[in-house]
């Protein structure tokens, strides 16, 4: 039986929340995007992917409503709506009413706001959401092309997106522990406040809150408040003793490393992994004149057991300069188009364990191998777990890294695991 539903409005952020629920050694299913047909081989946790961060609000409203609909399918009687730990929306949404439409659907009166993420420097104190040391209007978050975030007070920001009143429930609060925040919310349901804003700085807090929340019908959030869940229902009698994530055995096979992301973070990864991988690097006009072909050669040229690697990342002077000549949608479609033939070409070869780079070379590449149902494994990396599919009759593994996750050595760290 399910216990909890969670629908995120991401591909890289289900990952993220999966990986985190899957900690404590809950059996944890990703599904990407609303499945069909009625629920089977249910999870512990369900996690839907949507990739509605952006969409117009109907439409986000539309799917999270569908989603929903799937999950208490599922039996669950929880549910949680996940979103980025920056709070990444605009003025109309799509945070605030993806949760009004959950909560009408549910039947619920209240629920709550909590993206912080301690562990990767995401905190809230009076409401404002920091980024490390910097408020969110003042982090790099201020100059995202579509979220751009230009205020700090997570009320200010909801408020235009919902049309019930929000409140707050302050550290000072939290620190006061379970009971204390509970009247909080009572009180603040007496005056008729159906979205309250969470203050948490520390794993602690969130414990704190995620037990003052035990029994909502809808948590709102970014992953971490969520993570303390499991335990919590396994106190409650609501779920079984884990097992550990290593459950899943690493099909055996070759390995390859797909790169579609030219964030810092990915582009110093990249770097030290071809100290000891070979290396295929895609060029988006190389592919615009020639295609995948000479690719897809070299791929099949390599025995399946060699470390390899193929990828796009590249600097911003060279990303610039490819999508001043194709433009930039175009010159992104080449590169995720090829990835995800790549993909095939090589679990037609051989290559059963698969690391891939960038949230929208993820998706890309998960839809080439037609995967739609993940199994979550042990994390590499804080929020990049292994997963366990199955593609074209084949068992493989996957694991899907957003641009900034995981540490320098990740790639050879994520294969070391399996081995
Ligand atoms: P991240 O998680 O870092 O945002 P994504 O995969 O979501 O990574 O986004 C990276 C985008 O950049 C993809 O659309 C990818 O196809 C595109 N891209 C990758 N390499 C290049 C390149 N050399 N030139 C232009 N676009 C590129």
């Amino acid at each position: 039986m399910t216990v909890m539903g969670c629908i995120a409005d991401d591909f890289t952020g289900a990952t993220d929340l999966a990986g985190l629920l899957a900690r404590s050694g809950a059996k944890v299913n990703l599904r990407i995007g609303i499945p069909e047909g009625p629920p089977s081989e249910t999870a512990d946790f369900e996690v839907i992917a949507l990739k509605c961060r952006t969409e117009p609000v109907a439409e986000a409203v539309a799917e999270t409503r569908a989603a929903l609909a799937w999950l208490k399918q599922t039996g669950a009687e929880r549910f949680f709506w996940k979103y980025c730990s920056t709070f990444d929306s605009t003025a109309q949404g799509n945070i605030g009413p993806v949760s009004e439409a959950l909560m009408a659907d549910l039947g619920a009166s209240q629920t709550i706001y909590c993206p912080a993420f301690p562990e990767n420097g995401r905190s809230i104190f009076m409401g404002n959401l920091f980024v490390g040391e910097q408020p969110l209007a003042e982090s790099p978050m201020k100059d995202h092309p579509l979220t751009p975030m230009r205020d700090s007070n997570l009320m200010r920001l909801l408020e235009p997106q919902v049309t019930r009143p929000v409140g707050l429930a302050n550290r000072l609060v939290v620190d006061k522990g379970v009971e204390a925040l509970r009247a909080r919310f009572a009180a603040l349901h007496g005056e008729g406040v159906a979205h309250v804003v969470v203050d948490a700085v520390s794993d602690a807090d969130l414990t704190i809150i995620a037990r003052a929340c035990a029994d909502m019908r809808l948590m709102t959030g970014g992953s971490a408040v969520a993570m303390p869940l499991p335990a919590i229902y396994r106190g409650m009698g609501l779920l079984g003793a884990g097992a550990d994530g290593a459950q899943f055995k690493a099909p055996a096979g070759g390995a390859l490393v797909l790169s579609g992301s030219c964030s810092a973070m990915t582009r110093a990864q990249v770097a030290a992994y071809l100290q000891h991988a070979d290396g295929y690097r895609l060029d988006p006009l190389e592919l615009a004149e020639t295609g995948v072909g000479a690719a897809q050669e070299w791929l099949r040229g390599k025995p399946a057991d060699a470390p390899k690697i193929i990828y796009a990342t590249a600097d911003p002077k060279s990303v610039g300069a490819a999508q001043d000549k194709l433009g930039v949608a175009r010159a992104g479609k080449l590169v995720e188009d090829a990835l995800a033939a790549l993909a095939q070409t090589g679990r037609d070869a051989g290559v059963r364990r698969f690391v891939v780079a960038g949230g929208e070379t993820s998706g890309a590449v998960t839809k080439s191998l037609g995967v739609d149902k993940l199994s979550i494994g042990r994390e590499i990396a804080p929020g990049v777990p292994w997963t366990f599919t199955r593609s074209g009759g084949h068992d493989i593994a996957l694991t899907l890294k957003s641009g900034n996750f995981g540490a320098e050595s990740f790639f050879a760290d994520a294969l070391e695991m399996l081995s």
